[in-house]
């Protein structure tokens, strides 16, 4: 029986010119695709990492028309770059990001290599491929879910793997096998254009896919059995969130900008933060229950009204994370993006009721 990578590899240019053809004619019109420049392609490979193209786009034009180029993220202060990431999440990505325009323009001009790119902040394996490839034809593979859905399928390989990084790691050879010489930016774009739009991880669009006659598992009409992936161990986390609001402000916590996560952005703060313990919140109304999931944490946040004692209140003074924040400066500050939602609903709710 013929082996379907050694089938795809033989097939390579075949493959190559099925998929480019289909890309030149369908792919969507995205704001960093037109008039290309490195800039645009790197804030967009930060800004779609974990996230879905329609939330980046008003985030990629708004970005854009503040900070057009390095120089002026480089420039840019730390509260202005969060402010501009405000609720796409992972912030991380965003101090890397400032990080890494205040590393470029330090440099007589921009690395061109992966290897270059990895040295800088918030860029590993896939971020660099994508980069420098797309703006200097890097002849290196994009390997993201996307690309090993489509690997995977492509070639029925039904090895099962632990995650998503080592199966990323066991397609790159591949991927880089049938990357072709000429313009592999678009030849990356064109495979994660197919996974994002036809090659759907349920009921991918087999009848319709310009690589049909080249894929083993759209042949044989199991597609969805690939690629194997573990299924993640989901861990459930509870917490506990404190709204208190007095005289037209609103208690919120601020993380340290040293901290790991959420530096220098306001939350609600949690039990642990105004010193209440779980005899105390038992004693508590609970306002909202929210469940969100970051990762493999499902996360269940129960928002409690507390109105502090004046002895309480002189402890929370004493705590330099903690302030009375004035409800009509709430939109000049960062919160962290379902804060920001949980806070607007709850101040509506709470302007019904008065
Ligand atoms: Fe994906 Fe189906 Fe195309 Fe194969 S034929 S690449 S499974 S959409």
């Amino acid at each position: 029986m013929p082996n379907p990578t050694s089938q795809l590899i033989a097939a390579k240019t075949g493959f190559q010119k099925a998929l480019r053809s289909w890309y030149s004619v369908h792919h969507r019109k995205l704001p960093w695709r037109s008039e290309p420049s490195l800039y645009k392609t790197v804030i967009s490979e930060f800004m779609l990492q974990q996230t879905q193209v329609k939330t980046v786009l008003p985030y990629f034009d708004r970005w854009l028309q503040t900070l057009p180029d390095f120089a002026a993220l480089a420039a840019a202060s730390e509260d202005t770059v969060l402010k501009l990431w405000e609720g796409l999440g992972y912030y991380s990505r965003a101090r890397n990001l400032h990080k890494l325009a205040k590393a470029v323009v330090a440099l007589p001009e921009p690395p061109r290599t992966p290897i270059a790119w990895q040295e800088l902040p918030g860029i590993g394996p896939y971020s660099s491929a994508a980069i420098t490839s797309i703006s200097f034809d890097a002849q290196s593979a994009c390997v993201d879910g996307n690309v090993v859905r489509i690997l995977s399928r492509l070639t029925a390989n039904g090895t099962a793997f632990r995650d998503s990084a080592s199966a990323a790691k066991a397609f790159t050879p591949l991927a880089n096998e049938i990357l072709p010489e000429t313009d592999p930016g678009t030849h990356n774009q064109a495979m994660m254009e197919l996974g994002a739009t036809v090659c759907f991880r349920q009921k991918p669009l087999c009848t319709i896919c310009p690589v049909r006659e080249f894929c083993a598992a759209g042949q044989r009409g199991d597609p969805e059995n690939f690629p194997q992936l573990a299924a993640k161990k989901i861990e459930r986390v509870t917490v506990a969130r404190i709204w208190s609001e007095q005289q037209g402000n609103l208690l919120l916590h601020k993380a340290a900008l040293g901290a790991r996560r959420l530096a220098g952005q306001y939350e609600l703060p949690n039990a642990g933060h105004v010193g209440l313990d779980e005899a105390k919140l038992t004693a508590l109304v609970p306002l909202a229950k929210r469940g969100r999931a970051i990762t493999r944490y499902q996360i269940t946040e129960t928002i409690y009204k507390w109105v502090p004692s004046k002895t309480e209140r002189t402890v929370l003074e004493k705590n330099s994370e903690l302030s009375w924040v004035p409800l009509d400066k709430l939109s000049s500050i960062t919160l962290s993006g379902p804060h920001r939602r949980w806070i607007t609903e709850l101040l509506g709710d709470a302007a019904t009721a008065r």
